[in-house]
């Protein structure tokens, strides 16, 4: 594809190839098989105008153009429609998860970053709206026009997803406000709640730790997820001050329970790729455990692995910074990512999390039960400890178990929940009770 330059005469040749490789496309099509039309904007570019200069993001749209092409000419074509909208057209696909996996293609390169100059790195993300022919539409402007309705609809929810096209996407359209201006709002009136996972020794049952999980509690929308606005605040940077505030909660929380003489309990903090590259990050984590009191190794931070890579050989270098710290460092979601073995060897991690798609009914899958052993067998043999994550079902809980897994997390024993009910869990209470079986002293001053 040509360099972009939104030039009135481009884009009409533009308009032109697309309806033409639409409908060589079409004609191709057997009756079964699926032609994906992908309507993708660039989240926020209009920001890289402004914070780097026309030059720049002149510079960093044609690179993110060209990556975009290299990899979409695999599947079919690319075409830019406006500003910083694109129409890609798929040639024929078996089934609508083949579709989805190309977008999720798409969206994987835009988890690398972006070099600018002196050293500086930026991140540039997409939001993919998808219509299928003939389900969605027998002709290109009426594909287009439903791709574009749910690229809207990722738009509004954060961004960096792809969302296929559904009818039930044309009622109520206009009673959505910006999600962005309502996670500000959040912010301000102390919406967002932080809540904990217990999680669970395996071969004694004890409690040993809790993942603290953020919520969105809003007064119209009910509970929001984690996993709808975290992507929102990392692109928008509100990620730094919501950071701050799970830090400032979860430590707070931590040192109340340690006050009352819960003791070897760990609590797990997420980190996001943002959150990571801060460069006083450092700092600023050892005066929260100041404040708050704590040992640093009484604080796990859970890296992912698309968190790592994103970074490239600087993560090493911040990894190791963090690792001076004296917390514990945790690679989440292992086995989702293509490099989490080869970060291991640099030794600055405690814990391996296996990515709860492994665990998913291990009893009746023999590869992942294959993969499992093998996770553990070498995590042990570098002396990292592991814990399995989304366990669900005893079968899941007992495999594991037989497996040598160290820990577990899951709705098995508990849902995530708030404090309040976490030291009322019978395994808060049995930690408890443990402590005063132990100290003769406590009992008698209980
Ligand atoms: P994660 O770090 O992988 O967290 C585990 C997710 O799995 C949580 O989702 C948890 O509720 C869910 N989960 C736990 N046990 C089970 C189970 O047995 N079955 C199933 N199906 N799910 C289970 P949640 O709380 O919705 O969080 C989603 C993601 O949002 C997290 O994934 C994490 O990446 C991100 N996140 C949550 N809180 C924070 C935070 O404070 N900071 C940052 N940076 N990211 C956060
Ligand atoms: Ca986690
Ligand atoms: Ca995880």
């Amino acid at each position: 594809m040509t360099k972009i330059k939104p030039a009135a005469t481009h884009l009409s040749s533009q308009t032109n190839n697309l309806k033409t490789f639409f409908q060589s496309v079409s004609r191709e099509h057997d009756g079964e098989s699926l032609i994906g039309v992908f309507c993708l904007v660039f989240d926020r570019f209009q920001r890289v105008n402004a914070n780097f200069g026309h030059e720049v993001a002149n510079h960093l749209f044609a690179q993110a153009t060209e990556r975009l092409n290299e990899l979409v000419s695999c599947y079919g074509r690319l075409f830019h429609l406006n500003s910083f909208e694109f129409c890609i057209v798929l040639n024929p696909l078996p089934n609508k998860q083949a579709i989805a996996d190309v977008a999720q293609a798409i969206l994987q390169i835009f988890s690398q970053t972006f070099p600018l100059a002196n050293d500086q790195e930026t991140f540039i993300n997409a939001s993919i709206g998808m219509a299928v022919y003939a389900r969605d539409g027998f002709d290109l402007d009426t594909l287009l026009k439903n791709a574009h309705i749910a690229m809207l609809r990722v738009s509004q929810q954060g961004g960096n997803q792809s969302l296929f096209y559904s009818m039930a996407f044309n009622v109520g359209q206009s009673n959505f406000t910006s999600l962005e201006t309502e996670l500000r709002k959040a912010i301000a009136r102390n919406q967002l709640e932080v809540i904990y996972q217990p999680k669970i020794n395996i071969q004694t049952g004890q409690l040993t730790g809790a993942e603290a999980l953020l919520r969105w509690f809003h007064p119209d929308h009910g509970l929001i997820s984690p996993k709808q606005f975290i992507p929102l605040a990392e692109e928008t940077g509100l990620i730094i001050p919501i950071g701050d505030l799970v830090f400032h909660k979860a430590c707070r929380q931590l040192r109340q329970w340690k006050a009352a003489g819960l003791q070897d309990f760990t609590m797990s903090i997420n980190l996001s790729a943002r959150q990571f590259t801060q460069l006083d990050l450092h700092q600023r984590l050892s005066q929260i455990l100041i404040d708050h009191q704590l040992q640093p190794q009484d604080v796990e931070l859970e890296l992912t692995e698309s968190t790592l890579v994103s970074q490239g050989d600087a993560s090493i270098r911040r990894l190791k910074a963090l690792k001076t710290l004296g917390v514990q460092i945790s690679l989440d979601d292992f086995g989702t990512g293509y490099s989490g073995l080869s970060y291991l060897q640099h030794a600055c991690f405690d814990t391996v999390k296996i990515d709860r798609s492994f665990i998913r009914q291990v009893q009746n899958n023999p590869a992942n039960a294959i993969i499992i052993k093998a996770i553990i067998g070498m995590a042990h043999k570098l002396n990292l400890k592991v814990i399995a994550e989304g366990v669900e079902s005893q079968e899941e809980l007992e495999f594991l178990r037989q497996f040598n897994c160290d820990e577990i997390q899951g709705f098995v024993f508990s849902r995530p929940i708030q404090a309040a009910e976490f030291e009322r869990s019978p395994f808060m209470v049995n930690a408890f009770e443990r402590l005063f079986q132990n100290d003769k002293s406590l009992i008698l001053a209980a």
